[in-house]
C-alpha cells in the first residue's frame, strides 16, 4: 500500500491527484513496461466529465452529470499489442495493469500473422489546454434549464405542438506518457444545446418535425450563451407547419442543392468512415461495415470531381476533433493532410502501427480512446470539403438549377456494409424551378453511391459560405467507443441525383 492509494476511487480525490502525481504514475507503469520486455509503452491517466439536461414543453426532465476517471496502459512486446486499464488511479493499480498489459500482449502473440512496427514519433513535453471564456461545468443549473425552457416556449409560442431541448457538455482531461519520452497534458470541452419541434395536423394525425441547425462545437459556456434559440425554434416551428402541409415529393432524378448541415453527414458517412484503414483491411466492420475503399486504389481512385479537396485536420478552431496531440502522441498541426485532392484519393487514416501495412512511413494523428481504459484506436479527425476559390454563393449554385431540390439540415440516413450505397434524409426541402427556390417538399431522401455521387458535384460554395459542423457522438468498436468529429463543409451541387420519397410503400 502507497500513499497514492488513498487517493484511488473518488472525484474529489482525483481532483487532487495533481499532474506531479499522475507523472509519477506514468513513470512506474513505462520503468515497469520496458522492465518486462517491451519495445514500446504509454499510459493516459485521465477524467471525463458529462453533462446532459433534457426539457420537454414547460418542464426540465433530467439533468444528468457523470465524471469518470481510469487509466490505460498499451505495452509492445515482440510486435503485438497489450493493453490493460482501471478506474483506480493508483501506485498499486498501475503496477498490476502493467503486468497484465504485458500477459495480454504475450497471448495475443500467440495469434500474431504479423508484427506490428511502429514508426518514429517525436518526443513532446508539453501542454495543451483549450482556451474557454466560460467553463460550462461552472453554470448554475438554472442556467441551463432556463435556456432549454426558453427555447420550448418560444416553439410553442410560434405554434408548434411539442418541443424537447437537450444541452450535452463534455470535459476531457488527461495525460499522455511514452517510452520515447513524451509526457502531454490536455484538456478541451465540447458543447451541443440542440431541440426537435413537432408540429401536427389534428384532422388527419399526420406530423412533420423540425431539428435545430446548430452544430456541436468544442466551446464554452459563450457558445451557448451567444445562440439564439428561441429565434431559431420560432423559426423551426413555423418551418414544421408548412412542412406539414407541403407536397410530397415526386420521386426521380434531380440535380440537387446540399447546404453544409446536411452535407457534413454525408462526408462523414461516405468519405470518412470509408477512408479509415483499419476499415479497408478488413479490421473493422462494426457499425456499417468495411470499406470499398482499398489499399490499391491510393493515388489513382477518381473519388470524385476535380473539385472535390476534403482535408483532415486536428487544428481547425472549435472542431470537435481539435486537439494539441492525439492518443498516439502525434503533435496535431503535424496531423494535416488530405484525404482527396482535386478528386483523387490520396490518404487514409492511420494510427501509430499502421502506415507501414500499406507502404507509408507514419500515421496521421488519427488515434483516440473515448475513455482512459479503452484502448486507442483509428478515429476521425476534423474532416472538411474545401470551399471553391471563386466566391461561390448558394445562390448562385440554385441559380444553375432547373428542376432540382434543395436540402438542409441532417436526417435519417443509412450506408451498406462497405461505405458505398446510401441514403439521406434531411430536415428542411425546397423545390428548385428554373434558378429559384419553389415551395417546400417534404419526405426527400437522396440515394446514390459514394464515387458516382461525388463524381456529380458541379459546383461549390466559396469560402464565404463555409460552415463547421460535426458528429458529437461517432460510434465504432466493440465495445463500442464514441468520438467527436468535426466535418467543415460548403454548400455544393451534384447533378442527377436519385430523389427517394420515404413516405411511399409502393416503390
Ligand atoms: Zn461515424
Amino acid at each position: 500500500m502507497t500513499a497514492l492509494d488513498s487517493l484511488s476511487l473518488t472525484p474529489h480525490a482525483f481532483e487532487n491527484l495533481g499532474i506531479d502525481s499522475q507523472t509519477s504514475l506514468a513513470d512506474t507503469a513505462l520503468r515497469l513496461a520496458q522492465k518486462s520486455g517491451a519495445s514500446y509503452a504509454d499510459i493516459r491517466i485521465g477524467r471525463n466529465q458529462d453533462e446532459s439536461a433534457y426539457a420537454r414543453e414547460d418542464k426540465l426532465q433530467y439533468f444528468n452529470s457523470t465524471f469518470s476517471a481510469g487509466f490505460g496502459v498499451r505495452v509492445l512486446l515482440d510486435g503485438s499489442w497489450g493493453f490493460a486499464g482501471s478506474r483506480i488511479v493508483s501506485e498499486t493499480e498501475v503496477a498490476r495493469a502493467t503486468a497484465e498489459a504485458v500477459e495480454n500482449a504475450k497471448a495475443a502473440r500467440l495469434l500474431q500473422t504479423r508484427p506490428i512496427e511502429l514508426e518514429d514519433i517525436p518526443a513532446y513535453r508539453d501542454r495543451w489546454i483549450m482556451p474557454v471564456a466560460q467553463d460550462p461545468f461552472t453554470v448554475p443549473v438554472e442556467e441551463k434549464a432556463a435556456k432549454l425552457l426558453g427555447i420550448n416556449a418560444a416553439a410553442l409560442k410560434a405554434g408548434a405542438d411539442f418541443c424537447n431541448s437537450q444541452l450535452w457538455i463534455v470535459r476531457e482531461e488527461k495525460l499522455f506518457a511514452s517510452s520515447r519520452g513524451s509526457s502531454i497534458h490536455q484538456s478541451r470541452v465540447r458543447i451541443w444545446p440542440m431541440f426537435t419541434v413537432t408540429a401536427i395536423d389534428k384532422q388527419t394525425g399526420k406530423f412533420a418535425t423540425r431539428a435545430s441547425l446548430l452544430p456541436a462545437r468544442q466551446a464554452g459556456w459563450e457558445y451557448a450563451a451567444a445562440y439564439d434559440g428561441e429565434a431559431e425554434a420560432a423559426l423551426a416551428a413555423e418551418q414544421a407547419r408548412e412542412k406539414l402541409a407541403a407536397k410530397s415529393v415526386e420521386p426521380g432524378v434531380y440535380d440537387v442543392v446540399i447546404d453544409p448541415a446536411n452535407l457534413y453527414l454525408t462526408i462523414h458517412e461516405s468519405v470518412g468512415h470509408s477512408t479509415e484503414l483499419d476499415r479497408a483491411l478488413g479490421w473493422e466492420a462494426d457499425f456499417a461495415g468495411t470499406s470499398f475503399v482499398l489499399p490499391e486504389m491510393l493515388d489513382g481512385l477518381q473519388f470524385g470531381s476535380p473539385l472535390m479537396t476534403v482535408t483532415a485536420d486536428r487544428s481547425q478552431e472549435g472542431g470537435l476533433a481539435t486537439i494539441g496531440w492525439d492518443d498516439d502522441g502525434v503533435r496535431g498541426t503535424e496531423a494535416e493532410f488530405p484525404i482527396v485532392e482535386n478528386g483523387i484519393f490520396r490518404n487514409y487514416q492511420m494510427a501509430l502501427g499502421q502506415a507501414q501495412l500499406i507502404g507509408r512511413h507514419r500515421s496521421n494523428g488519427c488515434a483516440y480512446a473515448n475513455s482512459p481504459t479503452a484502448f486507442p484506436i483509428q478515429r476521425m479527425p476534423n474532416i472538411s470539403l474545401q470551399p471553391g476559390a471563386d466566391g461561390t454563393t448558394l445562390a448562385d449554385l440554385i441559380a444553375g438549377v432547373d428542376r432540382g431540390v434543395f436540402i438542409s439540415g441532417s436526417g435519417s440516413w443509412s450506408i451498406d456494409q462497405q461505405r458505398d450505397n446510401f441514403q439521406f434524409g434531411g430536415q428542411v426541402f425546397w423545390e428548385i424551378r428554373n434558378g429559384k427556390l419553389g415551395p417546400m417538399l417534404r419526405d426527400v431522401a437522396y440515394q446514390a453511391r459514394t464515387v458516382p455521387f461525388w463524381n456529380s458535384l458541379d459546383g461549390i460554395g466559396g469560402r464565404d459560405t463555409y460552415e463547421l459542423h460535426g458528429a458529437f457522438t461517432c460510434g465504432k468498436a466493440q465495445p463500442i467507443q464514441i468520438a467527436p468529429v468535426g466535418h467543415g463543409a460548403v454548400p455544393a451541387r451534384f447533378r442527377g441525383i436519385s430523389i427517394l420519397n420515404t413516405e411511399r410503400k409502393d416503390i
